[in-house]
């Protein structure tokens, strides 16, 4: 049988090749039931390799514990709740256990993050953000917002939510060095051009931000700070990083995917009974419809896994990432933020300019099976992004996976086998299946 050749379409976004190899793989299977088995056999693959093999260093993801994963194929999933809790309140009948569901994930969310109001509806943490800039901000106001190359995050820039809300965005000015706010620029600006919501939170983020001083600064005109805690989430509900809500911030964001080890999704938190009906506005009927109440599910079991092990489990994290930093450093990486101890979260930032860039060390660290990603750094340019100089490394999944610091070692010592070309990739790649193999329970949960 040959295989079919296909017009390229200078309109797709896709990589061409990956797309067209699909087509070809489809048009060989002599039934739909196959093309279903080609499916199931990828995510086979995928959770073999990436599931029981890799070192996942990658800082937006964390591993489920197997009660959230079954609970994301459960029957609730297929069922449709849209509107808010209460049998006044939905479109539909035969919500009384959805209620109860959602209720408790509600409850269970405001109770790990001492929050007075949550919401469990959006299933993106984008979502999340452009709940937040719906409801707190006009077209054509001012708001200022981090930087990508100092680990802002395309949600609060013009390329994502707070672009598509026509908003006028400004720089929060970030200290390439400390990698954290310049206060003192920061006052400057924001006193010119008197935004009516400061973003703070990142991508890359290492060290807390100057809340309190900065709530101050912005209150002179009436301004508010929204903490986009995608990454911090878990560290910020198991008490390691700052508490941005009671810091200043108005409401915060997460992606509870992240370092909260729950099933991807975004959770948006608020204490001010003010902005209550402007947020759940922009909630429901804006942003949310069918919200996946499967997803629900598991995010409230996976809050109450956070209740009994959060704290340690987060703590954990810091510490392995703390280890990490230090032992790449040891190595001869040159890691960001080393004179202030490496890191306070789940990530470090090595500068991976004398191997090569960004994107090419992340492949080639790929291959033998170590799972990072490319990052801009302070140095870079916006538009370095394909081939950015740094290297993002983040430690959730192997603390979930029950590494402590001395594991770091080795693991730092994988890394420096290809970023040194010591030893083939090939041969670091058995090496880190070898030592995986140790490392496959799911650890901080009740299974
Ligand atoms: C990951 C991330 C987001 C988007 O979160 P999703 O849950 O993936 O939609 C928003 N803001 C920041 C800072 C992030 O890092």
């Amino acid at each position: 049988m040959s295989t079919p050749t296909y017009q390229k379409d200078a309109h797709e976004v896709h990589d061409p090749e990956v797309l067209s190899k699909a087509r070809a793989i489809i048009e060989k299977c002599s039934s739909p039931k196959l093309m279903q088995k080609e499916v199931i056999d990828a995510v086979e693959r995928n959770a073999i390799w990436r599931g029981e093999e890799c070192l996942n260093l990658l800082a937006p993801e964390a591993p489920t514990s197997p009660t959230v994963r079954k609970l994301l194929a459960s029957e609730v999933g297929t069922r449709a709740a849209e509107g808010h809790i209460g049998p006044t309140q939905r479109w539909f009948a035969g919500t009384t256990h959805i209620d109860e569901i959602e209720a408790l994930c509600v409850e269970l969310l405001k109770k790990v993050f001492k929050s007075n109001y949550a919401d469990h509806r959006l299933v993106a943490s984008m979502l999340g953000n452009l709940t937040v800039y719906a409801a707190l901000t006009k077209p054509g106001d001012n708001i200022m917002t981090i930087p990508q190359p100092t680990g802002g995050h395309s949600s609060n820039r013009y390329d994502g939510p707070a672009g598509i809300r026509g908003l006028n965005i400004y720089d929060v000015p970030m200290d390439p060095q400390e990698l954290t706010v310049d206060l003192d620029a920061f006052a400057k600006k924001a006193r010119e051009i008197k935004p009516r919501l400061v973003a703070l939170g990142a991508s890359m983020t290492l060290f807390p931000f100057p809340l309190k001083e900065m709530t101050q600064i912005v209150q002179e005109w009436g301004g508010k700070i929204f903490f986009d805690g995608a990454h911090q989430l878990g560290l910020i509900g198991g008490g390691q990083f700052q508490d941005p809500l009671s810091e200043g911030a108005c409401v915060m964001t997460g992606s509870s995917g992240k370092t909260f080890s729950g099933p991807q999704s975004g959770i948006i938190l608020w204490n001010d009974p003010e902005i209550n009906k402007p947020i759940t506005d922009a909630i429901f009927p804006a942003l949310a419809a069918t919200h996946q109440v499967n997803r629900v599910a598991a995010l409230a079991a996976a809050a109450a896994e956070f209740l009994a092990f959060g704290e340690e489990y987060m703590a954990q994290i810091v510490k392995n990432s703390k280890a990490l930093g230090k032992a790449l450093h040891d190595r001869g990486v040159t890691m960001l933020g080393a004179h202030k101890g490496f890191t306070k979260t789940h990530q470090v930032i090595a500068d991976v300019r004398s191997f090569g860039n960004g994107l090419d060390i992340a492949k080639k660290l790929g291959d033998a099976n170590i799972i990072t990603n490319k990052n801009l750094i302070p140095s870079d340019k916006p538009e370095d992004w394909d081939y950015p100089s740094g290297l993002r490394i983040g430690t959730t999944e192997v603390t979930r996976l029950g590494m402590k610091e001395n594991d770091m070692e080795t693991v730092a010592d994988f890394m420096i086998d290809v970023l040194e070309d010591r030893k083939q990739t090939e041969q670091v790649r058995k090496e880190v299946i070898e030592f995986r193999k140790a490392y496959q329970k799911i650890h901080y949960c009740f299974d």
